[in-house]
């Protein structure tokens, strides 16, 4: 099979599917997000929630979409900060989770129906009511399935998973007519990625938010320019694990390639941004909320707020290597690209 239907099938398998059966984020799970590191992250996101709703002229039904949410901690931040900041929003606002897990599914309810919003759950984007939109999306591109595709004896081949004779799970590679074109000449070796399921989402997130209006925001580990090398990884536990040794029990991501996702929404004429996770956090106000989060607390805890700030923002931590990436329908301009 090929790298993408072996991760999704690793990844989405309804009965040993890796979200199917794991509780992953947090502390004890097998990694951190940025909403599990500090609720400062899922407020600067519902800040600039509410800067677009304003800026799209403060319609009074529409969509706020999360597409991946995980244990719903970010959508949770976020609906505190609507209630408090700008509750006429609110009043005529659906809430749409996209996502795949019912397990996860389960868990975002709980986090979620104490707030007095209607809150519906889809599997598809296509599925969401044809209204204005805000769609928000945090480490949901990294998940969704790559294929790989490596230069050898002068000629691209797809990668692809198989089973030894020992039935030990192995790389082989089978011809394909992909001709990835990158400013530099390919070397033996080098690989291509391409995430077809990523770009068929924000071909058809594109399409609404130009019929529609509203806007889009994506925050994920990656790279603004497309270039060679083989990003896909598997972690257990805090730990890198080799991919191909756990498939079901260990996460598995890839780096998120924004430029061919930036052009599509170039191609309907939307607004684009991007910039680094720090840079973003920054300009909508993260040392400032931090500082009044803290002006309360004890030493301790002023110092625990800080190290959240430092670990989201700080160039040698979550600020460099995350972007961030919005779309917009014409004559919306996101707030935090300065
Ligand atoms: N945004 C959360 C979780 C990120 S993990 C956080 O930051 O903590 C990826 C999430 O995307 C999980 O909720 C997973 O179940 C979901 N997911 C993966 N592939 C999906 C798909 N094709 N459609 C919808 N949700 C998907």
């Amino acid at each position: 099979m090929t790298v993408s239907q072996f991760m999704q099938m690793a990844l989405m398998d309804p009965k040993d599917g890796y979200y199917t059966n794991n509780n992953p984020f947090g502390r004890s799970g097998d990694f951190i997000t940025a909403p599990e590191v500090s609720q400062l992250f899922g407020e600067m996101i519902g800040l600039w929630t509410i800067d677009i709703w304003q800026k799209m002229g403060e319609p009074e039904a529409f969509i706020l979409a999360e597409a991946g949410p995980g244990r719903g901690t970010m959508m949770a931040d976020i609906l505190r900060t609507l209630l408090k900041l700008a509750p006429k929003m609110m009043a005529g606002m659906s809430v749409c989770l996209i996502e795949t897990s019912d397990k996860l599914q389960k868990v975002q309810e709980d986090a979620l129906s104490s707030f007095n919003v209607p809150l519906m759950w889809q599997s598809h984007l296509n599925d969401l009511p044809k209204i204005p939109l805000i769609l928000l999306a945090n480490e949901f591109l990294d998940a969704l399935p790559i294929h790989q595709f490596v230069f050898q004896d002068g000629d691209w081949h797809e990668r692809c998973v198989g089973v030894s004779s020992q039935g030990i799970l192995q790389w082989g590679l089978v011809p394909t007519a992909m001709k990835p074109s990158l400013h530099a000449n390919p070397q033996d070796g080098d690989i291509f990625e391409i995430n077809t399921t990523a770009q068929t989402f924000c071909t058809d997130l594109s399409a609404r938010l130009q019929n529609n209006k509203g806007a889009a925001l994506f925050i994920d580990y990656g790279h603004l320019e497309s270039s060679f090398g083989d990003t896909f990884q598997a972690m257990r536990d805090h730990r890198f694990v080799d991919v191909l040794s756990e498939p079901g029990k260990a996460d598995l991501t890839a780096h998120v390639d924004f430029d061919p996702l930036m052009k599509i929404a170039k191609a309907s004429n939307l607004t684009i941004k991007s910039t680094t996770q720090g840079s973003f956090l920054l300009a909508m106000g993260l040392l400032e909320r931090a500082g009044r989060l803290g002006a309360s607390l004890d030493v301790g805890e002023q110092k625990n707020i800080q190290n959240d700030v430092e670990r989201l923002a700080a160039p040698d931590k979550m600020g460099n290597l995350f972007k961030v990436m919005a779309f917009a329908a014409e004559g919306i301009d996101p707030h935090g690209f300065d």
